[in-house]
This record gives C-alpha cells, sequence and structure tokens, in this order.
C-alpha cells in the first residue's frame, strides 16, 4: 500500500550568524491521494520548512537537508537533480504561498502565466493552453475570464489573486498541492470563500492538499488528518474529530483554547498559551513544550517523549500517555 506522499524522519537546519538552527527534528508525514492533512503550529515550528523540503526550495546554504527522505509515489526527491525536480514541479507536485503578490509576476499578464506551465510542462500550443487557462479560470470563481487572461495581477482584488493562484498551481493537474497558510492575508469573508474554493476543488480535482496553518479554524471544516507540529517536531497527529474533540498533548489542547473556531460557540474564552516556544539552537533534550506546560513532570526535562497510540491514527508524544508514567502515578494522583 505505497502512499502518494511518504517523507520520512525529515530533519532541517539552517546556518546563522547566530549558529545552527534545527528548524526540523524528525519530522514524518504521509499522504493518501485525495485526501486533505493539515500541519498546524505557531509560527516557527517548522511547517513551512517541512513544505519547503518537499519541494526542495530550501536554499542550500544556509539551509540543509540533513536527513530523512521524500517519497513521491515511492520515488525519493531528495536523490533528484535540479533539473529533474523542475519537472515535477507544477506537474506532480505544487506549492501556494501566504502572499500571491509575491509568486505573481507583475510585468505579465494573468493569461500568460497561467499559460506558461502548460507550454512548458504539457507541449501545449498556445491556442489549447490559452483554451484550458479559460476552463481553470472559471474553475476557480473568477468570472468574464477571457478578458480577466488579457489583465496584470493589480488589477486582481487580493481574494481573486490567491483565486489565480491557485488556478496557476492546479493547472497542470498535479497529485499534491501544498498550501502554506493560504488564507492567511485575506479577511475573514475571502477567507471563508477560499476554503470553500479549496473544498470544491478537491471534489472536482481530486487532487491530495497539504494545508499549512496557525489556525485550527481554518482547517475545522478541510482537514480529513491534521499533525500539530511543536519546535520542528510533530507532537500530535490524529484524524479532524481526534484532534478537536480528544486532543491529548498540552499544546494542542492550549491551541484549541488560544484559537477563534469557525465551528464552535463564540462566547467560549480564547486563552493565549503562556511563554515562548524554545530557541532551536540547542533543542531542549527533554519535551521541547516542557517550559510552558502546567503538567510538565521530571521525567519531561530529562527525556525526550516518546510517541504513544492512542487508538489506529491517533498518536501523541507526552510523557502523560505513556504506559509507565501511568504506572508510576496512582489514577488520581496524574496530573490531568
Ligand atoms: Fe507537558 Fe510533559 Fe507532556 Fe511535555 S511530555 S507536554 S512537559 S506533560
Ligand atoms: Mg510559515
Amino acid at each position: 500500500n505505497q502512499k502518494l506522499l511518504d517523507v520520512r524522519d525529515l530533519h532541517v537546519s539552517f546556518d546563522t550568524y547566530g549558529g545552527r538552527v534545527h528548524a526540523v527534528r524528525g519530522v514524518n508525514l504521509s499522504l493518501e491521494k485525495g485526501e486533505t492533512l493539515a500541519i498546524v503550529g505557531e509560527s516557527g515550528c517548522g511547517k513551512s520548512v517541512t513544505a519547503q523540503s518537499i519541494m526542495r526550495l530550501i536554499a542550500e546554504p544556509p539551509g540543509k537537508i540533513n536527513k530523512g527522505e521524500i517519497l513521491l509515489k515511492g520515488e525519493n526527491l531528495l536523490t533528484y537533480s535540479d533539473k529533474k525536480m523542475r519537472s515535477i514541479r507544477g506537474k506532480d507536485i505544487s506549492m501556494i504561498f501566504q502572499d500571491p503578490m509575491t509568486s505573481l509576476n507583475p510585468t505579465l499578464t494573468i493569461g500568460d502565466q497561467l499559460t506558461e506551465g502548460l507550454i512548458k510542462h504539457a507541449s501545449l500550443s498556445s491556442k489549447d493552453a490559452q483554451k484550458q487557462a479559460l476552463q481553470m479560470l472559471d474553475l476557480v470563481g473568477i468570472s468574464n475570464a477571457k478578458e480577466r487572461l488579457k489583465q496584470f495581477p493589480h488589477q486582481f482584488s487580493g481574494g481573486m489573486r490567491q483565486r489565480i493562484m491557485i488556478a496557476m498551481a492546479l493547472i497542470c493537474d498535479p497529485e499534491v498541492l501544498i498550501a502554506d497558510e493560504p488564507t492567511t492575508a485575506l479577511d475573514v469573508t475571502i477567507q471563508a470563500q477560499i476554503l470553500d474554493l479549496f473544498k470544491e476543488i478537491q471534489r472536482e480535482m481530486g487532487v491530495a492538499i497539504i494545508m499549512i496553518t496557525h489556525d485550527l479554524g481554518v482547517v475545522a471544516q478541510l482537514a480529513n488528518r491534521i499533525q500539530v507540529m511543536y519546535a520542528g517536531q510533530v507532537v500530535e497527529e490524529g484524524n479532524r474529530r481526534d484532534i478537536f474533540y480528544q486532543p491529548q498533548h498540552p499544546y494542542t489542547r492550549g491551541l484549541l483554547h488560544s484559537v477563534p473556531r469557525m465551528d464552535a460557540d463564540r462566547n467560549v474564552p480564547l486563552i493565549p498559551i503562556a511563554g515562548t516556544p524554545p530557541d532551536l539552537f540547542s533543542p531542549p533534550k527533554g519535551c521541547a513544550f516542557a517550559d510552558r506546560c502546567e503538567y510538565a513532570m521530571d521525567v519531561c526535562t530529562d527525556y525526550h517523549p516518546p510517541k504513544t497510540s492512542i487508538n489506529g491514527q491517533h498518536t501523541v508524544a507526552c510523557w502523560l500517555q505513556d504506559d509507565r508514567v501511568k504506572l508510576a502515578y496512582n489514577e488520581d494522583e496524574l496530573p490531568m
């Protein structure tokens, strides 16, 4: 049962003037055909770096993928030449970013930018590419497409530009779409429309999506599975119900209480998580969340918490769920 995408034990670091930052520390993730996986965590947790590694967009130096495998349909992308990698970007695996203006070329028409990939990857004639671009604009909800193709990025609103980015990312029919904070720069109404668009696109095209966000609210409707990242590691993983209704990691619980949720009672007060993540120059040897965790025990600061399976796909890396810790405490003494 080969996964569409399978990332194994990924380690990524960056050399800075202050020293080496260990941004991603042993991340595993997998993606099945047509599903949506959300990667959630605060800024700096390594979620974007993980995505950029999959796309092979980490600049080396100062970045370096030190260890791991990134298997797309069984083939390790880390062994690909830059040229081979360029040939699959956009065609097999595509990415969109938070701010569409930085990814769109202000000097080219939308039509030229949309058809570029098709002419390059699919060797379509410019007429056929044009036709496909029209269909794609239609699919992402841009009306009057024929006129719009002749316009430049600045002639579109922020929400429209993000729709165009989505169209560009999907026009060569990739199997994997990575979206890094795709709605963060947009206002709430437009945000909801773009999230609906993702759902529709998945229905229409069957593309598998990795949705990266700091905001659990964004993925409440969309994700099949959720991975919560903290300080360069995955601390909890489960399906949407597990994470929203049975969160086990204190950090996941904190996240759920600290962000407004579209599906939750708006009267529930928001409680920010106190403290800041550890610096990743010299990551803590125990649990990276220990400094901020109200349940921290001695074992937490001394030893890294192992991954424990709660049920099936739901796993957590927290000593509270470890059998040895459960045995060491009486049931009613357990901190939570
Ligand atoms: Fe808190 Fe310990 Fe669990 Fe880390 S391992 S989240 S410090 S209880
Ligand atoms: Mg980011």
